[in-house]
């Protein structure tokens, strides 16, 4: 039976999600208040990453990256996906202890793709790093990825299913009607049997609407950019105790990021960057490759993005209305999970059980408390 469904957001999420509804036969509306990609998923760090996760969230990780390894086939692009590897640094003795027993608890849980990995090993794969790191966490298959080409890919892709996008409008609001929804945005008015929540940071108003409010908070993780250097370095590399994700690309520059936060302005929905911050994270970077010292940074830039109390996403159907779903609150790891989430909403648009588990993820969880 084709549905009409409404998807709100056209990031990573949205484009999921209309491609795999589209693709099913369903009549898909795309409507995104910028245009697609604007926000966190067109300006995100890239890192394609099981290493680290959640335990609730490995289960969709390790399908996205199933995902991710057949991109071409998906969407027609690779997405510029790099699986380099991905290592967690540890520099000292208790930073290495804290691997150790995420190593003992991956494996508890039955999964094996992250493991230890010790002082000459961490220095056969990267020569550079300074000498008083004493191992690290491995993670083979992880990578990067390009995140504004990897929507453009799906938006495109949702496209030639027949999904419809409407940029530059806002949706402000949703009315019951005739058992679907009446969806105004910037006074278009849309048909919808269906409406899925992508909204990233701004879900919450959606959410306020449908009277089921959840405690979202908006960052603005930053990031920055080097000159390009000779090349020095595989794997993306993260700290274990302090944020850091620092990965250099193909043609030399070098992107530092991993969880230091500027400032939201909602007045402009932007990002803006805080040279503290920045100077913190280079300072994390400079203790663990003392030469990039003499690194020139040519960019700064933040992105505006969506987190739960609890660091993991809302991916299920409304609590209040049955034919509303939400997809958001993804913590600033949500990029790579863009691979799997459209088959689940598809599921869920489709009345099927999601083969994967996403109980964790429910919206009543903030309901209950
Ligand atoms: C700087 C930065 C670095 C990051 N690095 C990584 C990384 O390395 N790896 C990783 O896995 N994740 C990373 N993330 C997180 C990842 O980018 C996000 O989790 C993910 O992109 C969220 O996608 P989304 O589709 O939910 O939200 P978004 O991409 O924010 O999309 C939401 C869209 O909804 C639209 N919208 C909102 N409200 C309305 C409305 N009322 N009407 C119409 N449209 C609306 C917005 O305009 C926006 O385009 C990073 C994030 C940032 C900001």
């Amino acid at each position: 039976m084709t549905t009409r469904v409404v998807i709100v957001g056209a990031g990573f999420h949205g484009c999921s999600a209309a491609v795999h509804l589209s693709s099913q036969g369903h009549q898909v509306t795309v409507i995104d208040k910028a245009y697609a990609g604007r926000h966190a998923s067109g300006v995100n760090a890239g890192g394609v990453r099981r290493l680290g996760r959640h335990p609730a969230e490995i289960p969709l990780a390790t399908a996205a990256w199933q995902r991710w390894q057949r991109m071409t086939d998906l969407v027609g692009d690779d997405c510029g996906f790099r699986p380099v590897g991905q290592i967690k640094v540890a520099e000292n003795d208790a930073d290495m202890q804290l691997l150790a027993d995420r190593e003992t608890q991956i494996r508890s849980l039955g999964f094996d793709h992250e493991y230890l990995i010790d002082r000459e090993e961490l220095r056969r794969r990267i020569p550079s790093v300074a000498s008083h790191c004493p191992g690290g966490l491995a993670c083979d298959g992880d990578g990067y990825a390009n995140p504004y080409r990897t929507v453009t890919a799906w938006r495109r892709r949702a496209q030639q299913h027949g999904a419809i996008f409407h940029e530059g409008i806002e949706v402000t609001n949703l009315d019951s009607h005739k058992g679907g929804w009446e969806v105004t945005a910037s006074g278009q008015r849309f048909q919808a049997d269906i409406v899925v929540n992508c909204a990233g940071a701004w879900a919450g108003t959606l959410c306020e609407r449908l009277g089921e409010p959840v405690p979202l908070t908006a960052e603005a993780p930053m990031l920055m950019i080097t000159e390009r250097l000779s090349p020095f370095l595989q794997p993306v590399v993260g700290a274990t105790s302090r944020p850091l994700s620092f990965k250099q690309f193909e043609n030399g520059t070098v992107l530092i990021g991993g969880g230091v936060r500027g400032a939201v302005d909602f007045q402009r929905d932007l990002a803006e960057t805080r040279l503290d911050g920045l100077a913190e994270n280079a300072n994390t970077v400079v203790s663990l490759f003392p030469f990039m010292a003499q690194a020139r940074i040519v960019r700064t830039w933040a992105g505006v993005e969506a987190v739960m109390p609890d660091q993991i996403p809302v991916l299920s159907r409304s609590h209040t209305h049955d034919n509303v779903i939400h997809v958001f609150g993804f913590s600033a790891h949500g990029y790579q999970l863009g691979a799997i989430t459209g088959e689940i909403v598809a599921d869920l648009v489709n009345q099927a059980e999601p083969s994967l588990p996403i109980t964790p993820f429910s919206i009543t969880r903030f309901q209950d408390a």
